[in-house]
């Protein structure tokens, strides 16, 4: 492992870490941690934390009702919750003689560039003043279509949005395992990772926690974004003594991802991070490879396929033949016009649609490669 000093760490807290493993906060667990991360903060680090337990906190603060397990209780038991949560860690933090500031956020908060921007700027004027952010999902009001559903892909966002070196998702595991620790006795812990492929990605499989709702699988997906923004990623067990500064000191501890050595600059973050696709391009093998290879622009020549309904803006994802996703970028074309001008030379846009946005569709720097 690299020896590095790490100057923007997220620290993601899941719910079975805050509660660990109960059914209520368990406030002392929840101190010994916020006192670790007061050290970090006392050597200049800026810390972000990412915390989970708002519905966990809200059952807690009803008396654990008997409730449908439906969205709108959710979102009830969010709001009772979230709360709870701010309040613990603003008690917390304030025995360290350290401020909180709360942002909930959702999926549209940070699909929209200039919402993306506005977080952005928000979550650095905190850390300027020295105020330590502390990030949840808007569970109160997020359905499922605007949620980004879970806190590991959340506080992988945050890493590309505060421009962190290193994220800790910390968890009721060791880390990531070749097998399922809770049914297989041989499972081995998996000390470090550098290439995130389809075989780690079906190794993580599902954690089987309950009161969360990330697993393995969705750790990994956080762990490839976070990467790709240039950070370190660690994954480890959130009641390991000193997790928090053992894992900023270096060392081996948990399962530990190398940055990817050639991160995306902030646009292709947001990119990769913020809107969902609504449409898939297939192109030919000579775009394809013009896309990968050279970093070119995508022309309507090399577009042999769409589908899916969109606009003009929207995100789409790219394919080649055999169905394998290259990348995803904005379209300057909706659906529609595509339909007539997938295949044609560029100099024939305008005279078929009778106008134009330009001679390309997706333009490289509205593309990322995946
Ligand atoms: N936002 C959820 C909560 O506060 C947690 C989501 C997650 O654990 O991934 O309860």
């Amino acid at each position: 492992m690299k020896q590095q000093k790490f100057k923007r760490i997220v620290v993601k807290l899941g719910t079975s870490v805050l509660t660990s493993g109960g059914n209520a906060l368990d406030r002392a667990h929840m101190v010994e941690l916020v006192r670790q991360m007061a050290v970090l903060h006392q050597q200049g680090c800026e810390i972000v934390l990412c915390t989970s337990g708002a519905i966990a906190a809200g059952r807690e603060r009803l008396g654990f009702p008997a409730l449908s397990d439906n969205m709108s209780t959710k979102q009830m038991l969010a709001a009772v919750g979230q709360s709870q949560l701010i309040q613990t860690w603003e008690n917390l933090f304030n025995i360290y003689g350290l401020h909180v500031g709360q942002m909930l956020l959702t999926r549209a908060d940070l699909d929209d560039r200039e919402r993306y921007l506005n977080a952005r700027d928000m979550l650095d004027t905190l850390l300027k003043h020295k105020i330590i952010p502390i990030i949840n999902e808007n569970d109160a009001v997020a359905t499922t279509e605007i949620k980004v559903g879970d806190n590991d892909n959340l506080s992988a966002l945050m890493v590309g949005l505060a421009d962190a070196d290193l994220l800790m998702l910390l968890t009721d595991q060791a880390g990531l395992y070749d097998a399922n620790p809770r049914t297989n006795p041989q499972a081995k812990l998996i000390a470090q990772v550098d290439v995130i492929d389809d075989k780690l990605r079906a190794m993580a499989g599902d954690s089987g926690t309950t009161l969360g709702t990330g697993g393995m699988a969705t750790k990994i997906q956080a762990a490839e974004i976070a990467r790709r923004s240039g950070a370190v990623v660690v994954i480890a067990a959130g009641h390991s003594d000193n997790v928090i500064l053992n894992i900023a000191a270096g060392k081996a501890i948990g399962t530990y991802f190398s940055a990817n050595e050639n991160p995306l600059e902030s646009r292709k973050r947001w990119l990769l991070a913020g809107p969902g696709p609504v449409g898939t391009l297939t192109i030919d093998d000579g775009a394809a490879n013009a896309v990968i290879k050279q970093g070119s622009s995508l022309l309507p020549k090399g577009i042999s396929a769409i589908s899916g309904q969109f606009n003009r803006g929207d995100m789409v994802t790219l394919v080649d033949h055999h169905g394998s996703k290259i990348g995803k970028g904005l379209t300057r074309y909706s659906s529609d016009d595509l339909d007539k001008i997938k295949g044609l030379h560029s100099n024939n846009i305008e005279p078929t649609l009778g106008y134009g946005y330009g001679k390309v569709v997706v333009h490289r720097n509205n593309l990322v490669v995946l």
